[in-house]
């Protein structure tokens, strides 16, 4: 098969891999319908994160099951499936009490490398949501967004108790940001307050539902929010860039018992004790259990509902996937799809 293959920062190459094959009874086969690149991924092609060599790169996807092992009981040949980039198997306690990012038998998806043609699929069971039906071309993308990044975005604005009456400031304009607006409104926000300065991106930002754009950042961006909520502080923050500063302004946009969901992959951020003990704000987040949200996320999608995946601004054939990379690199884009 075709598979994304990452061999040194700035270098994707789409090249033969193995086909993969059913090693435990638990595991599926999918053929993949589409894949896309994840903000995360950039680390590594940006060389802040190191790899160990040639490394089969991407964790989102949907497609079609080609194969199931012996064990697989729920999901049969033929279905169109989305599951997370965490596998998990759905029955540990931490999956039933909603953490299926932290289950006992999980595995990531990036060490499989989704962005190929089939993938093997562990505990699929427990890990892949299947549709309805297989569903038309342009759904694909709506459900491909429901692997990672729309799930992420809910879960920071579920963490961040978003709801009825709610003002929410959402820090970060990537794909999660967005979709955070979207899961806001969604969820019933009164108010979504984007923190963005690039018009393309407050244009699909006000498309999912903000209702106030902030361009300044930092001190003058808490400023700004404190301005628009009368002095208090957003009830809610989500926090999806992962750097200090990003931490800093949801913590400070936010009003004393208010929620802050972070789900940026928090690579350089340290929060002072000080600023950590005088905020008086619930914080909650880390890799998102994307599973919790599948099945809902799911009927919303078929049903047209929602639509997540406008959130793909450049949709490439997987054979192109260096050019996607690029083209997210340079910020020419705000999330590729890769259609397989
Ligand atoms: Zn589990």
């Amino acid at each position: 098969m075709r598979g994304a293959v990452l061999y040194a920062p700035g270098d994707v190459r789409v090249e033969d891999r193995p086909d993969p094959k059913i090693i435990e009874p638990t595991d599926a086969i999918i053929g993949l319908s589409a894949t896309c690149i994840c903000g995360s991924d950039l680390w590594p092609y940006r060389g802040i994160e190191a790899i160990g060599g040639a490394t089969p790169m991407g964790h989102e996807y949907c497609g079609i099951v080609e194969e199931v092992g012996s064990a697989v009981t729920t999901i049969k040949p033929g279905q169109f499936v989305v599951g997370s980039f965490w596998a998990s198997d759905n029955t540990c306690e931490l999956c039933q009490a909603g953490y299926q990012s932290a289950c006992v038998h999980r595995t990531l998806m990036g060490t499989i490398g989704t962005q190929a043609e089939y993938a093997r699929i562990p505990l699929a069971d427990g890990t892949l949501v299947a549709a309805p039906e297989v569903p038309s071309a342009d759904l694909v993308p709506h459900y491909l967004a429901a692997s990672d990044v729309f799930g992420t975005g809910w879960f920071a604005a579920v963490a961040a108790e978003t709801g009825p009456g709610k003002t929410v400031a959402v820090v970060g304009d990537g794909a999660v940001g967005l979709l955070g607006v979207l899961a806001a409104r969604q969820l019933g926000a009164e108010r979504i307050i984007a923190m963005s300065r690039h018009a393309d991106r407050q244009k699909l930002a006000i498309k999912f539902g903000a209702t106030d754009i902030v361009e300044e950042r930092g001190d003058e961006g808490v400023a700004r929010i404190k301005h628009l909520t009368r002095g208090l502080g957003a009830h809610s923050a989500i926090e999806a860039v992962g750097t200090q500063e990003s931490m800093l302004q949801a913590i400070n946009a936010c009003r004393p018992g208010g929620h802050v969901g972070f789900v940026g992959v928090t690579h350089e951020a340290s929060i002072g004790g000080m600023d950590l003990f005088m905020s008086l704000v619930h914080l909650h987040g880390g890799p998102a259990p994307v599973r919790r949200f599948l099945p809902e996320h799911m009927e919303l999608i078929a049903n047209g509902d929602i639509h997540p995946g406008d959130v793909f601004d450049l949709t490439l054939p997987l054979e192109d996937a260096a050019e996607g990379y690029r083209a997210m690199d340079e910020r020419r884009a705000i999330k590729t799809l890769l259609n397989v």
